[in-house]
């Protein structure tokens, strides 16, 4: 892997020179002050001081909702517009972690063409970040990256040290070679050491992941999961947010006046009830319990299983986003045995009366 070096004053006539022909998307603060990625058409908008968008990559992908494809009583044609050139810049670790993830689900068993086109048609550019009170991505390994991205930017000083992770990031740099210097010295180096033993030191929140397929067995049945069933409120915004998670749905959209329909595919949650809704009135997870030790089970268990890591990328979304404060982290204390939330308890005392 070739690691080169950009001044920070260079990075947006590099970003012009490749986004010629693609959409750039990068980090852009919005007005209150959270921040999202945009599609961007004035590099001032871009925004690096940034720990979390509000929706992880993914968006770009699959987005929310798109055709899928019009079926008639002739046949069937794919519709692949969602699918344009893009350049992702600005990703984080845990959610490049979070595409490798992706990509994995959607290889697995079964080709999604949708996603796999999209992702073969985006340029991916990581960036490095500094962490705040709800990132444990440390407990994740998911704090660094050593693949899933095309460029990724260390930002030091007033400059970045920029890994080329593919043949397509090495033609990128090929575009604008007088921007780059080849030459990297003592005193990068030790500044990125330096760095990196820094922000190792700014992590505050950790989780033992390693227990947790044990703790969700053990406690599979316990009285903690009717507690938290009845301060969910079953939103599923802790899935929207997340960065690994991928239910969908496909309806049929009649086009009035045509011959056709157009069969929409969108964003899903195993966390609402009308997911595990099926033809005749049954409903195999009706109870909010049985929907949240799904997701965990998910999350902590079963993906470690089968491939020795969580379908958690540390990204703190869930943390910043549940109404009601069920996330990973305090269910995680909660399968650790620990009383971690008033709310939990006088609810707990509420279902006790
Ligand atoms: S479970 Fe929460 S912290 Fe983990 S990846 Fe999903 S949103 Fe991020
Ligand atoms: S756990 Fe929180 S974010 Fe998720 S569905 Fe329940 S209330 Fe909504």
């Amino acid at each position: 892997m070739k690691i080169v070096k950009l001044k920070k004053e260079n990075l947006h006539p590099f970003l012009q020179a490749v986004s010629q022909d693609a959409e750039l998307w990068a980090p852009v603060r919005l007005s209150n002050n959270k921040h999202s990625f945009q599609l961007i058409d004035d590099f001032s908008k871009i925004d690096l001081d940034y720990t979390r968008t509000i929706l992880p990559p993914r968006k770009l992908f699959l987005p929310p909702e798109f055709n899928m494809f019009q079926a008639s009583f002739q046949g069937y044609q794919e519709d692949y517009s969602h699918v344009t050139p893009k350049v992702l810049f600005g990703v984080h670790p845990c959610d490049l972690h979070g595409l490798l993830i992706f990509d994995q689900f959607h290889r697995q068993a079964f080709e999604d063409p949708y996603y796999l086109k999209a992702r073969e048609n985006t340029l991916v550019f990581g960036h490095s970040c500094w962490p705040d009170e709800y990132c444990f991505c440390q407990s994740t390994h998911t704090h660094i990256i050593e693949e899933g991205y095309d460029l990724f930017f260390s930002e030091l000083d007033d400059y970045y040290l920029v890994w080329i992770g593919s043949s397509e990031g090495d033609d990128c740099l090929r575009l604008t070679p007088e921007l780059f210097e080849e030459s990297i010295s003592e005193e990068d180096i030790k500044s990125y050491i330096a760095w990196q033993e820094k922000r190792n030191r700014a992590f505050q929140l950790h989780i033992n992941f390693v227990s947790m397929p044990d703790l969700m067995e053990l406690r599979y049945h316990h009285p903690l999961w009717e507690v938290l069933g009845q301060a969910c409120l079953s939103c599923g915004s802790c899935s929207m947010v997340c960065p690994t998670c991928n239910c969908y749905n496909v309806n049929d959209h009649p086009v009035l006046g045509k011959n056709y329909s157009e069969i929409h595919r969108c964003w899903d949650s195993c966390m609402l009830e009308n997911y595990s809704a099926v033809a005749g009135g049954e409903n195999f997870r009706e109870k909010r319990s049985q929907r949240l030790k799904l997701w965990y089970t998910h999350k902590l268990q079963a993906y470690i299983s089968k491939y020795g890591k969580p379908a958690c990328v540390g990204c703190g979304r869930c943390l910043v986003t549940c109404p009601v404060d069920i996330n990973i982290y305090t269910v995680s204390r909660a399968l650790e045995g620990e009383q971690v939330d008033a709310f939990w308890n006088r609810l707990a005392n509420e279902v006790k009366q």
